[in-house]
Formats: C-alpha cells, sequence, structure tokens
C-alpha cells in the first residue's frame, strides 16, 4: 500500500482500552455499594457471625453446582486452604506447573510439601496427562492443575490418570471462573476447586479467595483450616491442627455476593468479543489465535496469541514492542519472565531460616529443574503474547486491536 499520508504526520491519539485496574474494566457500582451499606449498617463485620459471606458460599455453591463452597483471603489462601485439607506428610510431593502465579506454589512449601514440577503442552500452557505421568511417584500426595488464561486442561484424561493412582487433583480456576470441560464447570471436577477475587480477575473484591468441593472429609477440613482450625458449632470446640485466619470478612463478602450475579454476563462477553477477534485474525501469517478443545468453554481471562519467529522479526517481543509503540497498547511477552523453578525461592531452596526445609526432604530428581525436562514449558513462553482482555471491550476496541496486530505483524514479518 502507497503511504498518501501529508508531509507533517498526524499521529492518531491511542485507544484508550478499558482496564481491570480500574473502574474502566470493572463490574463494580451500585449493586455492590448497596451491599456494602447493608453490611456496614448490621455492624457486624466478622463472617462467623455475620450474613453475607455465608450467602456468598451458599450462592458461589449452587452456581457451580458443588455441595461446599468456603470464601477465604485469597487465591492464595485457597490453594494453601486445598493443600492443608489433603495433609501431605513432609516429604511429600504435589505435582504442579511452573507457569502460574507464585501465590499457588508457595502454599506447598508451606506445608512441608515438596513441588514437584511438570512440563505443559507448548500450545496452551497447561498440564496434561502425559507430563503429569512423567512427575508421578510413590510419593506423590496431590496434582494441581491450572487452568490458564481461562482455558480449561483436558480434565478427563487428567482425572482418569489420577483416580488409577488414588491421588486428589485440585483445579487452580482462579483465572477461569465458569470455564467448562464436557459440560462440566472447571473448579467442580477434581477434589477441590480454588478461586480467586483479585483485582484482575473475572470478579473481584481486590482481594479474596473461595475453595470448592463435594467431598465432605475435606470439606470439614478446609472449613477448620481457614478459620484457625476451631470446631465452631462443636459440642466441644478445640484448636484441633496447624492453621491460620484466612477467614473473608463481611466488607469483602459483601461485594463478592454483589459481583457474583454479574459473572456470567461478564464471561459471556469476554467470550464474544474474544471470538470477533479470533475471526479478524484468521489467516494472519505468523500469528496464532487462542486454542481450545471441541466441546470446551474458554473464559478468556486473557487472550493469548502465539507468535512464529520464523514469521515475525523477534517473535512475541518484537510483536509486543510494536503494538506499544505504534498503537499504545500494552501485552506481555513471555506472560511471566522465567518459569517459577527459576525463581530464588526453588533455584536456591530460599525458604525457612536457612534450613532450606523441606527441600531437605526432597529426591534429587524432585528438584532437577533442567531446562532440557521442560521443552514445552520453553517453547510456550517463547512463542506466547498475552493481551489484555476485558468484560467492556466493544467492537471499536476490537477493530482497534486487530488493525494494530495486522499493521504490526505486516511492518516485521
Ligand atoms: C491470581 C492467581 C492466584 C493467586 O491469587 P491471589 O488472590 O492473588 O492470592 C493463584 N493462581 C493463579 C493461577 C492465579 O492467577
Amino acid at each position: 500500500m502507497v503511504n498518501t499520508l501529508p508531509m507533517q504526520q498526524t499521529t492518531a491519539p491511542f485507544l484508550k482500552l478499558p482496564s481491570d485496574q480500574d473502574a474502566s474494566g470493572r463490574t463494580l457500582g451500585a449493586e455492590e455499594i448497596a451491599c456494602l451499606t447493608e453490611a456496614i449498617h448490621s455492624g457486624t463485620l466478622t463472617s462467623t457471625k455475620g450474613t453475607f459471606v455465608k450467602a456468598l458460599e451458599k450462592q458461589f455453591a449452587e452456581l457451580l453446582g458443588v455441595k461446599y463452597a468456603y470464601a477465604c483471603s485469597s487465591g492464595s489462601a485457597a490453594v494453601h486452604t486445598a493443600i492443608a485439607a489433603i495433609d501431605p506428610e513432609p516429604g511429600d510431593e504435589i505435582i504442579t506447573t511452573s507457569i502460574t502465579d507464585m501465590g499457588a506454589l508457595t502454599p506447598i512449601l508451606y506445608q512441608g510439601a515438596i513441588p514437584r514440577f511438570v512440563d505443559v503442552d507448548p500450545v496452551t500452557l497447561n498440564v496434561t496427562a502425559e507430563t503429569i505421568e512423567k512427575g508421578l511417584t510413590d510419593r506423590t500426595k496431590a496434582i494441581i492443575v491450572t487452568h490458564l488464561f481461562g482455558n480449561p486442561s483436558n480434565m478427563t484424561e487428567i482425572l482418569e490418570l489420577a483416580n488409577s493412582r488414588g491421588i486428589p487433583v485440585i483445579e487452580d480456576t482462579a483465572q477461569a471462573f465458569l470455564a467448562q470441560h464436557n459440560g462440566q464447570y472447571a473448579g467442580a471436577m477434581g477434589a477441590i476447586g480454588c478461586f480467586s477475587l483479585q483485582q484482575g480477575k473475572h470478579i473481584t473484591t481486590g482481594e479474596g479467595g473461595l475453595v470448592t468441593t463435594n467431598d465432605d472429609a475435606l470439606a470439614r477440613r478446609m472449613f477448620l483450616y481457614i478459620n484457625k482450625a476451631f470446631g465452631y458449632g462443636d459440642a466441644n470446640p478445640d484448636h484441633y491442627f496447624i492453621a491460620l485466619n484466612y477467614r473473608m470478612n463481611e466488607l469483602t463478602g459483601a461485594v463478592a455476593l454483589a459481583q457474583l450475579p454479574k459473572l456470567q454476563s461478564v464471561v459471556d462477553r469476554r467470550q464474544s468479543t474474544a471470538a470477533k477477534l479470533t475471526a479478524k485474525l484468521q489467516g494472519l501469517a505468523g500469528v496464532a489465535t487462542p486454542y481450545c478443545a471441541a466441546g470446551d468453554q474458554h473464559v478468556f481471562w486473557k487472550y493469548c496469541l502465539r507468535v512464529d519467529s520464523q514469521v515475525i522479526a523477534d517473535g512475541a517481543v518484537g510483536l509486543a514492542k510494536k503494538l506499544k509503540e505504534e498503537k499504545g497498547i500494552f501485552s506481555a511477552p513471555r506472560y511471566i519472565q522465567k518459569p517459577a523453578f527459576q525463581c530464588q525461592i526453588f533455584a536456591e531452596q530460599r525458604t525457612f531460616g536457612n534450613s532450606r526445609f523441606p527441600f531437605t526432604l526432597a529426591t534429587p530428581e524432585a528438584v532437577d529443574y533442567n531446562p532440557t525436562l521442560f521443552p514445552g514449558t520453553f517453547s510456550g513462553l517463547e512463542q506466547v503474547l498475552v493481551l489484555p482482555w476485558n468484560e467492556a471491550y466493544t467492537d471499536e476496541h476490537i477493530d482497534y486491536i486487530a488493525d494494530a496486530v495486522k499493521q504490526a505483524v505486516k511492518a516485521l514479518s
């Protein structure tokens, strides 16, 4: 195309995209204020006596179709609660992914267990039955499956493997509210589901979390763990085991209760705009749109492109740079700068004092972070470009993003 612009270039102002970091991209409004006002007027701000957190737990369990849901103070607290409920012996291994939030990993160490990192599928960046199988040992106590970016993992295959060994699966559903695999909700398929209500998730209270389960015994332990393992309501209550205060307060519960009815619409809108962008980017050489298995529901916490560096100069990094410079669109090549096992906490075993506990109990194989063992992890991170995604995107925003990507790809090809 011939450049027909006049000599003094007029740069069009960047279109500002709605952001999950402020009101432009959050669904916080009158309903949340009404609930909060009610909570404050009630004068009861602790969930042990109040009504909002209890109502949230009941409604969330109903929404997911599970027997139990318990609210807690963060997604990290949710994962910690799940692991504490499973109650590993020191040195037991818990299989997990290195492409996740650190809040999903440190709880393993706090419970004295060893995170056993397994590789991921380079396309979805999710763990698979095949990669999990390679990490199974006679010390494996649990498997954590993270549904990354809102795309559900293949839970059919994973549960088949896990069930055949009698190993519980914890679903980290922090990024995948209402995602579905084979018609079943993420967080309702494994033994325990963990959710986060942090600022940048589908619905938010700033900080907050939830755990779900259908298992009576796990439910009991999670209920206790969130509240210092004190047997509230028991005939002779005591503090039954080591546990923290991970309670959600009523103010947070009030906001969450108002957010919950908005969740389906948030997901619907994210899916419909994602489908529009995918349609617009079809056939663009060097860029692959998000993969989702047939029959599954990806809920687009983020929208990820896979960028082929053989076609596009500097790959995902080059594309991100162009998008920012030319159109003011911020994206994240690699998502995380390095796999979690390369962070100091794991690479240098920084835990409790100088003890290195619980790594002192690990087998050499469990802490072997040789990159050759993680080909999918490294190649997946190399290719991925994470575009921020939001329920408030309009057709205008989608056109803007699509044109920006097309122009950048053209310039870099
Ligand atoms: C956000 C997140 C967490 C941690 O949640 P917090 O509420 O920030 O503690 C855990 N796992 C995943 C996959 C997340 O995205």
